[in-house]
């Protein structure tokens, strides 16, 4: 049987990745210190094809025993209200926890896959981004931990691929949303949402104009498992480009959720970038994937979600 490791497996893109291995066949190590995901989210795993250790990666992996065919290293804060909270501890799983992950996956021979991001971007001058862009990211800014602690791990992924040989996967994951986001882990979709559903003022940060492009998690998922069963060694992204302002999301919400919420605006956080869409054509070339859930859709599973497990 195939065995995979994930760290971060109690945070929302872990758990559904976890799900989805688990529901092909795999067997599923799963290692997290829950500093931004959930309990619960283990807990739905629980088999006997998964097994999982509370344990900070940033401290290694030396403990790991037996034969792995794949390590995906998703553990990080990823929200930027916990990587503002948590900005060394952020830093430290970017480079210690990818070098501890990259130094499991060259003990072990397994196909090593980064959980990169859009921010690597940073405020992007370029626009759609694809993966040649090289990005425009302030070094000393508050959301530097997070940009730089990715750019780092891609860094370490490549000397880790060049010096040692390791069979890497880089992704460049897009904002991407769906069930099991935690209600109070303040980005737009979720924030948004609860607002919308609680009949609270949205809260819109600047004047919405900046925008984002949002992929559903199932198909964020399907690209992920088509990238690690791929030969790609090139970083790859993995977004919807469906575009939109956040103004215009924020419109969408309160219309889905019948709300009658007013929408306010609060200060733009520094550095927030203006613009934000993948170009996915390498993806689409590559993988054969492309996102298929329409962002009504998507939202519509959220808060389906959010009501049914009683969360809002
Ligand atoms: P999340 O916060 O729900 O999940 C991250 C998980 O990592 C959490 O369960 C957390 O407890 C765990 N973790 C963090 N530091 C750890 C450590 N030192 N040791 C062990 N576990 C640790 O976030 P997510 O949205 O599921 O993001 C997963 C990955 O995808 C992250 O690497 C993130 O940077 C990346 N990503 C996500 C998005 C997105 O839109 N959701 C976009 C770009 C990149
Ligand atoms: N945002 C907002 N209101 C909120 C939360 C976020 O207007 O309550 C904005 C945020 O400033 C950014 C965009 O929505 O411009 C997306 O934010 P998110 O935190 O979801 O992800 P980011 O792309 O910034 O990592």
């Amino acid at each position: 049987m195939r065995r995979a490791l994930i760290t971060g497996a109690a945070g929302f893109i872990g758990s559904h990745l976890a799900e989805r291995l688990i529901a092909d066949g795999l067997a599923i190590t799963g290692v997290d210190n829950f500093v931004s995901g959930a309990r619960e989210n283990v807990e739905a795993l629980a088999g006997p094809r998964f097994a999982f250790h509370e344990r900070d990666v940033s401290g290694g992996l030396e403990w790991v025993e037996g034969p792995l065919d794949y390590v995906l290293h998703l553990a990080s804060p990823a929200s930027p209200p916990d990587y503002l909270k948590y900005p060394i501890e952020t830093l430290l799983v970017g480079s210690a926890g990818t070098h501890a992950a990259l130094e499991l996956a060259a003990r072990t021979g397994a196909v090593f896959l980064l959980a990169s991001t859009s921010e690597i971007y940073g405020d992007p001058e370029r626009h759609p981004q694809n993966e040649s862009y090289w990005g425009n990211v302030n070094s000393i800014g508050p959301r530097s931990c997070y940009d730089e602690a990715k750019r780092y791990a891609e860094a370490a992924t490549m000397a880790y691929r060049r010096a040692r040989g390791v069979n890497t996967r880089i992704v460049r994951i897009f904002n991407t949303y769906g069930p099991r986001m935690r209600v109070e882990d303040g980005r737009a979709v979720t924030n948004f949402a609860a607002q919308a559903l609680r009949g609270e003022d949205i809260t819109i940060y600047g004047d919405g104009s900046q925008t984002r492009s949002f992929c559903f998690v199932s198909d964020l998922v399907e690209g992920l498992v088509r990238l690690i069963r791929s030969e790609v060694e090139e970083p790859v992204n993995l977004g919807n480009p469906a575009e939109m302002t956040i103004l215009e999301m924020a419109k969408i919400v309160i219309e889905l959720s019948g709300s009658s919420s007013k929408i306010i605006h609060k200060p733009l956080p520094v550095d927030d970038p203006r613009r934000r869409r993948p170009d996915i054509s390498r993806a689409r070339e590559k993988l054969g994937w492309e996102p298929k859930v329409e962002f009504r859709e998507g939202l519509r599973r959220t808060i389906d979600y959010y009501l049914a497990a009683g969360k809002i």
